[in-house]
């Protein structure tokens, strides 16, 4: 499939749309139906939309009635911080959760390590010593470097101390597998862009007997926990990505593999370039590499003039000059981090498009080091 521009490396910000999605959103687009009607309309709309629901329950080992639709992950986020916040005392995020966690938690943060892996020791110390009850938010895996996180043994820690725990598992879906009831959380994000479907639709996935507070009022919609006409076209490509889950799993080794060529040359060629989480659980899609002296915004234009989109940290944070939370909070010195970019591959990656990336970048680290 074509895309523009040439070379599309930045499947974190956002990936392209699946073949099966496409065609499944074609078949369905004239469904017009309003999903809460009575009529045959809405209840072939109805149809479509819990087709989707059982694809995604079924994709992160849940019940299909505690799949609640949003759109997209920033506001499944925002309806678990909200909602899961009522008589909490306290709450607390990791450090490197995405600003779409961060927006809802005050100064309250969670440490991590050098490798980005958040400290469990420290979670302890602030369950057992902070306000009780506390939400507490840890994500599956970073957006920006990759790094997985051990979210089951900090949902074991919000068990003791009887805390809630709401995980964000936006960049993990589609690149490991996701089991909600394994990881033991209270609530999960999904976005489905972020692995093939459109944007525009994302999900809240709720244990079993959590109670949630809706945020979006005015509505009976999703069980009376989101307001709003769903987004029928965008269900429809959330469930058809959400099928695919298990192809673009499949997929994994063969782009891990494609990840493992670019690193030993950039380590090869540019000895003075840094790859973050090389030693830890990462996704094996992603690779956030800093470039002594020059800035991310000089590569990621570089990069683009050169036909390779890459981005300078999260899409998130693009145009951003400082530098970012993640890498900040993993200890690395500011200056660095200002010379950060993500490469970040997926399931349309060809061995062509990582030598593209490595042509047009690795002329910058041998200036940079002359
Ligand atoms: N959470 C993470 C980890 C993300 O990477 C993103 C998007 O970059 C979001 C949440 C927000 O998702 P959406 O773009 O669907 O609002």
């Amino acid at each position: 499939m074509a895309h523009d521009p040439l070379c599309y490396l930045d499947y974190n910000a956002t990936a392209p749309v699946l073949p099966e999605v496409l065609s499944a959103v074609t078949a369905d687009i004239a469904c017009f139906g309003n999903p809460s009607s009575v009529h045959a309309a809405g209840r072939r709309a109805r149809a479509v939309v819990e087709d989707a629901r059982e694809a995604i329950a079924a994709m992160v080992n849940a019940s299909v009635q505690h799949v609640v639709f949003t759109s997209g992950g920033t506001e499944a986020n925002a309806l678990a911080m909200r909602g899961l916040a009522g008589g909490c005392a306290a709450v607390l995020a990791s450090a490197i959760e995405h600003p779409s966690v961060l927006a809802h938690v005050g100064e309250n943060r969670i440490a991590v390590d050098h490798n980005g892996i958040i400290d469990l020791a420290d979670l302890e110390r602030q369950l057992s010593t902070g306000p009780s009850p506390a939400l507490i938010a840890v994500m599956l895996a970073n957006n920006e470097t990759g790094i997985v996180q051990p979210v089951a043994q900090a949902a074991e820690l919000a068990r003791k101390y009887g805390a809630r725990i709401h995980c964000d598992a936006v960049q993990a879906a589609g690149k490991i597998p996701i089991d909600m009831r394994a990881l033991g959380v209270d609530s999960l994000s999904l976005s489905a862009h972020k692995f093939g479907g459109l944007k525009g639709a994302g999900a809240l996935v709720i244990r079993a007997g959590v109670d949630l507070a809706a945020d979006m009022l005015g509505g009976g919609q999703e069980r009376r926990r989101r307001a709003g006409t769903e987004n029928v076209p965008g269900i429809v490509g959330f469930g058809a990505a959400a099928r695919a889950v298990t192809k673009l799993l499949a997929n994994m080794p063969r782009i891990e593999g494609l990840r493992a060529d670019m690193e030993r040359f950039v380590s090869h060629s540019a000895p003075q370039a840094r790859i973050f989480g090389k030693d830890v659980e990462r996704l094996g899609n992603t690779m956030c590499v800093v470039l002594p002296g020059v800035s991310s915004e000089t590569q990621v234009m570089r990069l683009d003039l050169a036909g390779v989109a890459v981005s300078a940290g999260s899409a998130c944070s693009s145009g951003k000059i400082a530098p970012s939370h993640v890498l900040l909070a993993m200890g690395v010195d500011p200056a660095e981090a200002k010379s950060a970019i993500r490469v970040s591959l997926g399931w349309d990656t060809k061995p062509e498009d990582v030598m593209q990336f490595l042509k047009a970048w690795l002329p910058l680290a041998s200036s940079a080091a002359a």
